[in-house]
């Protein structure tokens, strides 16, 4: 075999591998690769908690990737676990200080919620929050105005598993498999229903050709309810 025979070998070769590793919109999950039709965020609210771990250990035997929305007094309470989110290769976001009521709150209490939670868990993890989900999903004009003057979107939910009022793993797949493209996912990191759903919840984006994605700012105003909207549509995870 000449040379030249063993190089374009060579070459054809590393261009399938190129190929075959084009960040194109792939999804890996449990051991099969398909074209990703469209993208559901999955968000993670009120951790970390102890059982985040699971919840990564999860995310990563599944292919899936996710936003968690942090508690400003649990990345206090578990900073090694905040780390973990982020070396998972998962995004992190506001979720405030004390899970606050925030219309309740004065302006300057309400800023301070914000403005501690970003910095701590710029300290905390080396990453600075781009997103903000508001506890309870409460916000006022005055809120997302804050936010977005601390260099952070405000984003609601378009899919509430309702996780977090007991719901079995069963009802948690069903939410999951009536998404549509672009949708948002509300889950809690500290439910137990989260490392069991996550198995189900990647078969079912799979047969649907739906891939996890992250958070991406919509010029359009998504509906959540009572009329509040947000700038926030699911996209390719980069
Ligand atoms: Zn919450």
């Amino acid at each position: 075999m000449s040379h030249l025979v063993l190089v374009l070998l060579l070459a054809t070769g590393l261009l399938a591998v190129a190929r075959a590793h084009r960040p194109s919109a792939l999804a890996s999950a449990q051991g099969t690769t398909y074209t990703c039709a469209g993208y559901v965020a999955l968000t993670f609210d009120d951790g970390p908690s102890t059982n985040t771990p699971a919840v990564l250990n999860a995310l990563r035997r599944t292919g899936l990737k996710a936003t968690f929305f942090l508690v400003g007094r649990n990345v206090q309470a578990h900073p090694d676990i905040a780390r973990l989110v982020v070396e998972a290769g998962m995004k992190v976001g506001n979720h405030t200080m004390d899970h606050a009521h925030l219309p309740t709150l004065s302006q300057a209490a309400m800023r301070q919620e914000l403005t501690q939670t970003s910095a701590l868990i710029e300290t905390t993890t080396g990453r600075r929050p781009a997103w903000f989900r508001p506890p309870f999903g409460e916000t006022t004009p005055a809120v997302e105005a804050t936010a977005r003057g601390l260099g952070m979107t405000q984003v609601i939910w378009s899919r509430d598993t309702k996780d977090w009022a007991g719901r079995s793993v069963d009802d948690v797949v069903q939410v999951l498999s009536q998404v549509r493209p672009g949708d948002i996912v509300l889950m809690h990191d500290a439910q137990r229903t989260a490392v069991p759903a996550l198995a189900r919840i990647a078969e079912v984006l799979r047969s649907r050709r739906l891939c996890s994605g992250q958070l991406d700012y919509s010029s359009t105003a998504e509906p959540a309810w009572d009329g509040l909207t947000y700038h926030a549509i699911a996209g390719r995870w980069s």
